[in-house]
This record gives structure tokens, sequence and C-alpha cells, in this order.
């Protein structure tokens, strides 16, 4: 019986499995990490090409499977498998990146391959549609998101083929596709947390201006100040906390009414898609509170972050205006410099 909230759905033509694996370019030198081999269909194709195969698996009924499927064959000593979530464990180096992905993991997946310390060469994933025409979307385009710039950033997606749903047993809802993920080498030189802060403020609505994404909003606002005052910190600049006269503060999230003309756009989903955002903003709100920053702790340090931020956004790069779903990886990169000229950071 399959369970499908793992995201259980075999790959059942053999067809598909050795275009995945053949996509792969495997080398007989080659350590390959397969995410969620089930019963094995594509890791026994794999093993054939491979020096070594690393299978994380969650399911031990499935484990089992696959380790019965190898036993007694030459297969068997180039298997390892790891139990357990992927995300989770921790994985040893390795080369290429093989999997028909449990789709819940995609999001998750994908940032763990990238930041990995020694990313592999390559990886070829199976994925939900949508999912995959996200992770190549240009600017402008409909599914263009925070995911698309921060894996276009560090990686060169390509899209290898569609798989309709027939080809799974049991089928899934949805259709999918099969990507390639090749991490750049060498890395660009950027912290990611700081690539992912800016780009996670700036695609909360990534219909809004930047302008309203990075003013129009107290935690946002608070929270660049709590980093400020700790770069400060670190580079033994004072910071005047005083507070500031007639200032009446609002408990909340709006300290701007930036009004703003809310255009209508058939198609594009205000919210990011990612599950994660509004805990992103939750977690900010609970780290405010941790770090006592509150209505108390607003004062003059508040005024020049804004005014920092405003600089930036209007004088030297010009882009207030302009809507982080129309915003490519250049316009970004100039934004977070220019921040960091300023002492503003993101994480
Ligand atoms: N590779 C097999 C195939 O193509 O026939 C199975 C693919 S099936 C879509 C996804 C597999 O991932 C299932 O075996 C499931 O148990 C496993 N899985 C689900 N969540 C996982 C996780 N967090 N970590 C590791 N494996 C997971």
């Amino acid at each position: 019986k399959m369970n499908t909230d793992l995201g259980q759905h075999l790959l059942k033509n053999p067809g598909v499995a050795a275009a995945i694996v053949a996509k792969a370019n495997l080398k007989q030198s080659d350590h390959v990490v397969e995410v969620g081999p089930g019963t094995g269909n594509l890791t026994v194709l794999i093993l054939k090409e491979a020096k070594a195969v690393t299978a994380c698996e969650f399911d031990p009924r499935m484990a089992a499977e696959l380790t019965k499927r190898v036993q007694g064959t030459p297969l068997e000593k180039k298997l390892k498998i790891l139990l357990g979530d992927v995300i989770k464990t921790e994985l040893p180096h390795f080369d290429v990146c093989i999997s028909n992905t449990p789709y819940q993991i995609s999001s998750p997946l994908v940032f763990k391959l990238l930041s990995l310390p020694n990313p592999p060469r390559c990886a070829v994933l199976m994925f939900q549609r949508e999912f995959a025409m996200r992770l190549f979307a240009k600017p402008g385009d409909k599914l263009y998101s925070r995911l698309s710039v921060n894996v276009q950033m560090f990686a060169k997606v390509s899209h290898v083929m569609k798989v309709g749903r027939n080809n799974f047993n049991p089928p899934p809802q949805v259709e999918s596709n099969v990507v390639r993920i090749e991490p750049k080498n060498p890395r660009p030189q950027i912290s990611y947390e700081e690539w992912d802060g800016l780009l996670r403020i700036a695609f909360v609505r990534k219909n809004r201006t930047l302008r309203a994404g990075f003013l129009g909003t107290a935690a946002v606002l608070d929270m660049l100040t709590s980093n400020y005052r700790l770069w400060c910190a670190q580079n033994d600049i004072p910071v005047d906390d005083s507070p500031v006269a007639g200032e009446d503060e609002v408990d909340g999230m709006e300290v701007d009414q930036i009004a703003e003309p809310e255009e209508e756009f058939k198609g594009f989903s205000d919210a990011e898609d990612d599950d994660e955002l509004p805990d992103f903003f939750k977690e900010m709100q609970a780290n405010q509170k941790k770090n006592g920053v509150n209505r108390k702790k607003r004062g003059r340090v508040t005024e020049l972050v804004r005014e920092k931020v405003r600089k930036v956004l209007e004088d030297e790069t010009e882009l207030a205006e302009k809507r982080a779903r129309l915003c490519d990886e250049g316009d970004f990169l100039r934004l977070l410099y220019a921040f960091n000229q300023e002492g503003i950071h993101f994480s």
C-alpha cells in the first residue's frame, strides 16, 4: 500500500527512468545521492553507471524492498541506504543528485542542495510541473518568484522533459517535469543569508513596489534596525537610541500608510506561493519580541535606518517604484550592494 502523504508515486515507465539517469551524464567515478529511492526503479539503473550510491529513504518498508532488490547482486556493495528525512540527514560529499522527488519537500530540497558547502556537479530532479516552471521563470513571467531568483543566482537550471501523470503508480494529481540544476562553480561570492533575506522582503508581495515592501511595514523596518544595531556594535559605531519627540508609534504592522494604487494583475498571485512566507513574518516578529524591539525602543536609530533605506531605493538604485516581479538578478544585486554599503543587512 502506497503512502501518498510521503509522495509515494513510483515511476512505472522504464523509459522515463532510463532517460532521467541518462540526463545526469554519470561517470564511473561518481558518487550519487538519490532522494526517496522507493522500491529502487531509478536506483538499480544508477548503480550500474556510478561508483557508489547513497539513497536516503524515509519509509523503512521501502528501504527493505530496495535492500531485497539488490541483495545477492553485484550492485549490493555499491549501495548505502540512509533511513530518515533527507532534509534533516547529513549527507556525505557527492557528485550528482538524482531524485523522483516527493513533492512535499521540493523547495527545502533545492535549498539544501544549493547551500551545501560543496554542492554537487549537477542534480536531475523530477518536480510537480508548476514548481519546475517557477525554477526557470524569468522577470515578468507569471510564475517568477523568490524561488526563481534564488535558484538562478546560484545555479543554471534547464528543462529536461515533461512526464505525464500516467507514468506513475499510483498516478499523482498533477503533471510533472524533470529539470537539471547545475550549481555555479565557483559559487557567486555573496552571502546566501543576505541574498535570501533581501528577496524574502521584496517578494512578500511580488506585485508591490520595492518602496512599499521595504518602507511600508513596521516589522521590516524593525528587523533592519535591529540588524543595523548589531552591525554598529560590531564596527564600534555609536547608536542614537533617544526617542523621537512627538512620534506616536502604533503597535502592529503599519508605520507608514503608503498610499499606492493597488494595481490589478490578473494571473499574478499577490502573496508568494511558498508556504514559508507567513511563517517568515511570524518568526520575524517573534525575534523582535525576543530581542526587545518594541515601540519604546523605536527612536532616532529607526529614523536613521528608514532614511538610509529611502536613500538606497530612491537615490542610489532608483528602484523604489519597481515591482519585485519585474526586477532581475542584476537589480537585486545592485540593491543588496547599496544596502550593505549603508550598513543595512538582512541576516
Ligand atoms: N524513486 C522511486 C521511483 O521513482 O519509483 C520512488 C519515488 S516516490 C515519488 C518518493 C519516495 O520518497 C518515496 O519512496 C517516499 O517514501 C520517499 N520520501 C518521502 N519523503 C521523504 C523524505 N523527507 N526523505 C527521504 N525520502 C522521502
